[in-house]
């Protein structure tokens, strides 16, 4: 036993705090900004060719300079269910997002929980350093925020975190129901 959270079920703490991401792990981020990029440059790039973690310019100018693309943003599917299940199986959840130093990003990312999640708004946490934040797992894609987070890594596969994480948890095909087994397994030790 290692992670944070078997510390805390060794030493009988029994509180479970999970932090989950959005962009894409709850929100349709790629295929959102590819769709729009596609359409304004009459080309045909696919998700399986973002396979670095940083993002050339001409694609983050789609989504840093389209008004309410974070609002508009759909839920990938399953994902609501997903994170009131969440909700419920973990005794604190923070939704967690990078707002890209944009203040209006910041509030899109806002409104997309008043519309999705409301129950959750006030657990919705701005950052670019997620490592500062305290949790036992953390449900994520960015490689960056996986690595350095002290807690377990619970990994979205993409084509831009294929390298392996130390004590990754990976979750392929979006598959929600696997993460809520894996912390509910947890959950049961309490
Ligand atoms: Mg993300």
């Amino acid at each position: 036993m290692s992670s944070l959270l078997d510390q805390k079920i060794l030493k009988g703490v029994v509180t479970m705090i999970v932090i989950c991401d959005m962009d894409e792990v709850i929100c349709d981020f790629t295929d959102s900004m590819l769709y729009l990029y596609n359409k304004e440059h009459h080309t045909d790039v696919k998700k399986e060719q973002l396979t670095n973690w940083a993002l050339p310019e001409d694609l983050k100018d789609i989504f840093m300079n389209t008004n309410n693309f974070f609002t508009e943003l759909p839920p990938i599917d399953g994902a609501i269910e997903f994170v009131k299940e969440l909700h419920n199986i973990s005794d604190e959840l923070y939704i967690a997002s990078c707002p890209s130093g944009s203040a209006r990003i910041a509030k899109e990312k806002f409104l997309w929980m008043k519309i999705w999640l409301p129950e959750l708004v006030d657990n919705l946490v701005l950052t670019s350093n997620k490592q500062i934040l305290k949790g036992d797992c953390i449900i994520d894609d960015n490689p960056n925020h996986l690595k350095k987070f002290p807690g377990i890594p619970i990994v979205m596969d993409r084509p831009w975190n294929r390298e392996p994480i130390e004590n990754e948890y990976r979750i392929y095909d979006t598959d929600y129901n696997k993460i809520l087994k894996f912390l509910n397994s947890y959950a049961t030790l309490y």
